[in-house]
C-alpha cells in the first residue's frame, strides 16, 4: 500500500514539495512504467481554417492513463520524460502513435506534433523521426512539428541543422506559443518557420483587452508580412473567432470547435460532417 497509495498522487506531482528529488525519481518510474505498459495515447484536436470553417490537420495532444493514478496530464509527464533521460523514448512512441493512428484519416489533413526541448538537442532527430514515418508509412508532407522558442534557443545551430534536414523533405515546422518564450522577435528572424502559432494566452483576452487586440493583430500582420500563416490558440468563443476571421487569422484552434478527441472520435467528426466541421457550425463570419 502506502507507495501506491491515492495520497501520494498529490505530492508525487507537488512541485513545491520538500521531496522535489524523490518525486522526480518516482515521475521517472512512471513514465518507464508507461512506456512499458502501453499506458500512453495521444488525442486529436481539430485545426480549422477560420474562413471556411474547414478542418485542415489535427494537434496530436499525448495523455497518460495510469491505471491506479488515473488520468496525468502532460504538462506533468513530459518534464519528467526530460528530466529522467526517457523524452527520447517517449517522443518516439508518441510519434508512431499518432502517425499510425493519422494514416487512417483523408490524405489532405496534415499531422501536428508536439516535440520536446530535448528533442531538438539530440543530434540524430531528423533521422529518428524519418525512420518512424518510413516504418509506419505516413509521408514525411503530411507531418509538421512544432516547437516552442525556448527550445530552440538551447543550441541555435542545432535546431537550424535539423529544420533543414527535416523541410527538406517536406515536414513543415511551426513555432508554437509564439509571443511567451525568449526573444520572439529573434527567434522569427533567424529562422524559417511555416507557421505561427499565437499563444492562447493572448487569444482568450482578444475580444476583452485593447492591448491584446492590438498585439494578436500585429502577429497576424507579422506572419503575413513573412508568408507564415497564423494559427490561433484557444478559441473558445464565436466572439473570439469573429475577431480573429476579421484580423485575417488563417487557422485557429479550441474548444469552440472542438476540444481533443480519440483517434475512434476522429473519424466520426469527420463523417459527421463531410465538409470538415462546417456542417457543425454556424455559418462562416463575412470578412469586413
Ligand atoms: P500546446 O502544444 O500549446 O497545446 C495546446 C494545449 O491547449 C493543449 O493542452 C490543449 O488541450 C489546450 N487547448 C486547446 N484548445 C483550448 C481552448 O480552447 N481552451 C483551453 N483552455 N485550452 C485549450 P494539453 O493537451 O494539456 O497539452 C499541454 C501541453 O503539453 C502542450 O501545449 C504541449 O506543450 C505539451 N504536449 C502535449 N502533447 C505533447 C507531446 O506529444 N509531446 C510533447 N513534447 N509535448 C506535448
Ligand atoms: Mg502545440
Ligand atoms: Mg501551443
Ligand atoms: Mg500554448
Amino acid at each position: 500500500q502506502g507507495k501506491h497509495s491515492g495520497k501520494h498522487v498529490i505530492r508525487f506531482f507537488d512541485s513545491n514539495t520538500d521531496h522535489h528529488l524523490e518525486d522526480q525519481s518516482r515521475a521517472a518510474q512512471l513514465v518507464r512504467e508507461a512506456l512499458d505498459n502501453g499506458y500512453l495515447t495521444t488525442l486529436y484536436q481539430p485545426i480549422v481554417s477560420l474562413a471556411e470553417q474547414r478542418v485542415v490537420g489535427f494537434e496530436a495532444l499525448a495523455r497518460l492513463h495510469h491505471p491506479i493514478y488515473g488520468e496525468i496530464p502532460p504538462t506533468r509527464f513530459i518534464p519528467a520524460a526530460e528530466q529522467s533521460g526517457l523524452i527520447r523514448e517517449l517522443t518516439s512512441t508518441l510519434l508512431e502513435i499518432a502517425c499510425t493512428d493519422a494514416l487512417t484519416w483523408p490524405e489532405h489533413l496534415y499531422l501536428s506534433f508536439n516535440l520536446s526541448a530535448l528533442d531538438l538537442q539530440d543530434p540524430d532527430l531528423p533521422e529518428r523521426l524519418l525512420a518512424i514515418l518510413a516504418k509506419v508509412g505516413f509521408a514525411p508532407a503530411r507531418l509538421e512539428v512544432e516547437v516552442t522558442e525556448t527550445a530552440i534557443v538551447k543550441d541555435i545551430p542545432l535546431a537550424r541543422k535539423h529544420f533543414d534536414a527535416l523541410r527538406a523533405v517536406g515536414v513543415l515546422i511551426a513555432i508554437d506559443d509564439f509571443g511567451t518564450g525568449y526573444s520572439s522577435l529573434a527567434q522569427i528572424s533567424r529562422f524559417s518557420f511555416d507557421k505561427l502559432k499565437i499563444d492562447r494566452e493572448f487569444v482568450s483576452s482578444v475580444c476583452e483587452s485593447e492591448k491584446s487586440g492590438k498585439i494578436v493583430r500585429s502577429m497576424i500582420h507579422l506572419s503575413h508580412g513573412l508568408d507564415m500563416p497564423a494559427i490561433a490558440e484557444g478559441i473558445e468563443n464565436i466572439d473570439q473567432l469573429d475577431w480573429l476571421n476579421r484580423a485575417g487569422c488563417h487557422y485557429g484552434q479550441g474548444y469552440y470547435f472542438s476540444r481533443a478527441v480519440s483517434a475512434e472520435a476522429v473519424q466520426a467528426l469527420l463523417n459527421e460532417a463531410p465538409a470538415g466541421i462546417r456542417a457543425a457550425l454556424p455559418a462562416p463570419v463575412a470578412r469586413h
